[in-house]
């Protein structure tokens, strides 16, 4: 008989600390729901299981409208990183992100503070290993300590943990991750209610000692002078932007973005290419041995040497884990080749010919449950009352973890108090654009945020996601505190008044907007405009340069309301059509849809892919087949 833990109902279950848990249950928290936190091991919470590093392309922005959201991510990230850079800065905001490495133990114990110091939230260390479902709705959970938890609604977060299993070469291991559990009687009760699971892969690779490395041998890569931190500090109150140093003993030490460390490159060999190919049967991905889909995107060194076969050699980035270990990472050499193999491949580099590893690469397989059996508010459509978030659901990604967990611990809070969930749509948020690309059409390889996937990127810019976020801000009081809501109201009035400001205002008989649009020109601005905040005049600015787009964007999104409306040319040559990917023209080109409103129903078909088609037929170019092409600071679809 299992002992009932506590005897109160906890409104909010949540079940895994990994980074769509934390999310989830600081946000249900902040809500006001009494929530629980049950993670298999304290010591794990928030740990990066690959790489230590947060953001980079659209990975960057998620990271934003985490924070835009009240979330933890963005902070956590500048409180503990070692390295930023803002990737893409040559380009157009829309695609600029900003990236960078952290401290991997930091990053955790400050999250770990996080949560112990939020109020509303209980922490506990158990391994769930069932949910309690009655009646078709979840009501609690089981767990291998014989102790039961009684909830509201559960937010399932479990990551790579569900009959995870470790492949290196021919070796294998249970585990979510090397030295951790796996899961394994949960997946039976998921089942069980229904649920249909599947399996993924992944892969990571060796770790190994900086005093073993020849850096003189490697390219320095170093921090940006001026760091682009991720969190709104400027909406922040003092006291709230780093509330864990504050209130906690766990000082860093640093302040963010100083003291930064350094990332080095090398590349692989002849001599690494010939170890590859003698050993590609080795490798568990190559013998069979893995049944799950891997990400295309994130390829082994093995698959790299296969795939892209001309190359001569590849990249590798070695990064610092950490201020306080030798520890690195090799990024790029992800690997399930056997132990030795690696060591082989590993010595082959420049650089690398003595080092010494201290973990080995492996690839790890498990069970995922297909998005499609989720509402759009991430709550399932199997059992009410379970949300799923993360991983789980077929994604790879911490940033994609902590997005869908801040959306489902919201959701699972609004559900309890009767609440109208949040739904973002595909022009709010990248966060918007996955839940909705996962829940409509899954995916059939663990899914990754990629700029491209978001038909209305520009008006997802990094630097606007406060603002994006406010009609639901205001809406869900308690997710960012009063004096924040405040501030990011005040921002978006300043905004929406210098907007309107320079584009009448003038300057020897012409507007300041018009001026700003001059390209290559640097105009004088009013005094009083460049004594506000940096980031309502890079928001402003971006506005009035870009303005045509935007406003084209915002008619684009009022049209696709009325997709099946728009009439396909019956003669339209979808292959001739640049910018449009080669899988979708083949897809229409054979099905020839009468509307777009049927093109879009047809598998494969993405927003971005229907964006495309629409600014053609609107702009009457159709029977040309050429699109207006974006100017070189516009992201190309
Ligand atoms: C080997 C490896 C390689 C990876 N490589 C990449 C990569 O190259 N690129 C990339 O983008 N992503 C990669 N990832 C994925 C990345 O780590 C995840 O996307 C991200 O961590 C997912 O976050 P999550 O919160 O969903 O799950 P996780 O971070 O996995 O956290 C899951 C949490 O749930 C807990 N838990 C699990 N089951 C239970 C249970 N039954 N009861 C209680 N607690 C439980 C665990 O202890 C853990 O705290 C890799 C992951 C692994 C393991």
């Amino acid at each position: 008989m299992a002992y009932v833990f506590q005897e109160n109902v906890f409104d909010v279950i949540v079940c895994g600390a990994g980074h769509a848990g934390c999310e989830a249950a600081l946000a249900a928290a902040r809500l006001g729901a009494s929530t629980l936190l049950l993670t298999g091991n304290l010591d794990t919470i928030a740990q990066m299981s690959c790489n230590p590093a947060i953001g980079g392309q659209a990975k960057g922005q998620i990271v934003r409208e985490i924070d835009a959201l009240g979330g933890e991510m963005a902070v956590n990230t500048d409180a503990t990183g070692i390295q930023f850079r803002l990737l893409n800065e040559s380009k157009g905001p829309a695609v600029q992100s900003p990236r960078a490495q952290c401290d991997k133990k930091a990053y955790q114990f400050r999250m770990k503070h996080a949560l112990e110091l939020q109020p509303g939230l209980q922490i506990f260390q158990a391994t769930v290993t069932g949910l309690i479902v009655e009646g078709g709705k979840v009501v609690g959970c089981h767990s291998n300590l014989d102790i039961d938890f009684h909830g509201r609604t559960v937010v399932l977060t479990t990551g790579t943990f569900l009959r995870g299993l470790l492949h290196i070469g021919t070796n294998k291991n249970e585990g979510g991750r090397l030295g951790d559990f796996s899961a394994r009687t949960l997946s039976g009760s998921l089942e069980a209610s229904g649920i249909e699971l599947r399996r993924f892969k992944t892969g990571t690779p060796a770790r190994v000692l900086g005093r073993s490395l020849d850096f003189s041998k490697m390219e320095e890569q170093k921090g940006d002078a001026q760091p682009t931190l991720f969190a709104f500090h400027d909406t922040r109150d003092p006291e709230a932007m780093f509330h864990v140093e504050h209130a906690g003993q766990c000082q860093q030490g640093w302040a963010p973005g100083s003291d930064q460390l350094s990332c080095w490159m090398t590349y692989t060999t002849e001599r690494s290419a010939e170890i590859v190919r003698a050993n590609k049967h080795t490798s568990a991905m190559y013998s069979g041995q893995i049944q799950g889909v891997g990400p295309r995107y994130c390829p082994s060194i093995e698959d790299k040497f296969v795939r892209f076969a001309d190359k001569s050699r590849h990249l590798l980035f070695l990064e610092p884990e950490g201020r306080h270990t030798d520890e690195y990472y090799i990024n790029g050499l992800s690997t399930s080749m056997p132990f030795h193999v690696q060591l082989e491949l590993i010595h082959s580099i420049p650089g690398m010919e003595n080092a010494v590893v201290v973990r080995p690469a492996y690839a790890v397989e498990y069970d995922y449950a297909p998005p499609t059996q989720l509402w759009p508010s991430l709550e399932s459509r199997i059992v009410e009352g379970l949300f799923c978030a993360g991983q789980l659901n077929g994604t790879s990604g911490y940033e994609e973890a902590a997005g869908q967990g801040a959306v489902a611990g919201i959701n699972a809070a609004q559900k309890v108090r009767g609440g109208e969930p949040l739904v973002l749509r595909r022009h709010e948020a990248y966060i918007g654009v996955l839940i909705d690309d996962l829940v409509t059409k899954g995916t059939n390889e663990p899914y990754r945020m990629f700029t491209s996937r978001a038909e209305h990127r520009l008006l997802l810019n990094h630097g606007s996601a406060e603002l994006r976020m406010l009609p639901h801000l205001r809406r869900l009081p308690g997710l960012v505190g009063v004096g924040r809501l405040e501030r990011i109201e005040h921002k978006a009035e300043r905004v929406g008044h210098w907007c309107a400001q320079l584009e009448s205002a003038r300057s020897h008989g012409v507007t300041f907007g018009d001026l700003i649009r001059r390209v290559g020109n640097e105009p004088e601005l009013p005094a009083e405009f460049l004594q506000e905040d940096a980031t309502v005049r890079d928001e402003v600015l971006y506005r009035i340069r870009y303005r045509g787009y935007l406003e084209r964007e915002g008619r684009i999104i009022e049209r696709l309301a009325g997709l099946e409306r728009v009439k396909v040319p019956a003669d339209l040559d979808f292959l001739a059509i640049r910018g449009l990917r080669k899988e979708c023209a083949l897809k229409l080109a054979a099905q020839r849809p009468a509307t777009l409103g049927q093109a879009s129903r047809i598998s494969g078909v993405s927003p971005a892919d229907l964006s495309v088609l629409l600014v053609l037929i609107e702009s009457g170019r159709a029977g040309d087949g050429t699109a207006p092409t974006p100017p070189q600071s516009m992201p190309a679809s």
